[in-house]
């Protein structure tokens, strides 16, 4: 997991975030084992800026991959920085229940968890189709 974490970390220095001042990295390792990354992009109108979790979301379905097997993701002003509602759900979507969630600082992973954890009774697309 070592290199899920650099990529997030790396990911977090490209964040765009001249407003809030809050770099965010995240990086998923999807189903065909390459790392896909992302950080938040604020935007002016505020409203309109997104998380770094939906940047490597992005990035992954763009590289052909559909399944998260593990992610991380860095904050370098929080010890610890869970991914906000939204995010867990759009996670939730590409995810088992079972995929493994690293919450890191700037010197590696320090909270493990499972999305079903961070989002339990989550809306299931299993329901739908
Ligand atoms: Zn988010």
């Amino acid at each position: 997991m070592q290199d899920l974490f650099e990529a997030a970390r790396g990911a977090m220095a490209r964040a765009h975030a001249p407003y809030s001042k809050f770099p965010v990295g995240a990086a998923i390792r999807a189903e065909d084992g390459a790392i896909y990354a992302g950080a938040n992009i604020e935007n002016l109108s505020f409203p309109e800026g997104w998380c770094a979790e939906t940047t490597a979301i992005s990035h992954m379905i763009m590289g052909g991959a559909k399944r998260i097997v593990e992610v991380a993701v860095i904050a370098e002003k929080l010890a610890l920085c869970p991914p906000c509602g939204g995010c867990r759900q759009r996670l939730a979507e590409f995810s088992d229940a079972g995929t493994k969630l690293y919450l890191c600082d700037e010197t590696g992973v320090k909270k493990t968890m499972t999305i079903a954890e961070i989002l339990p009774h989550s809306f299931a697309t299993d329901v739908i189709g």
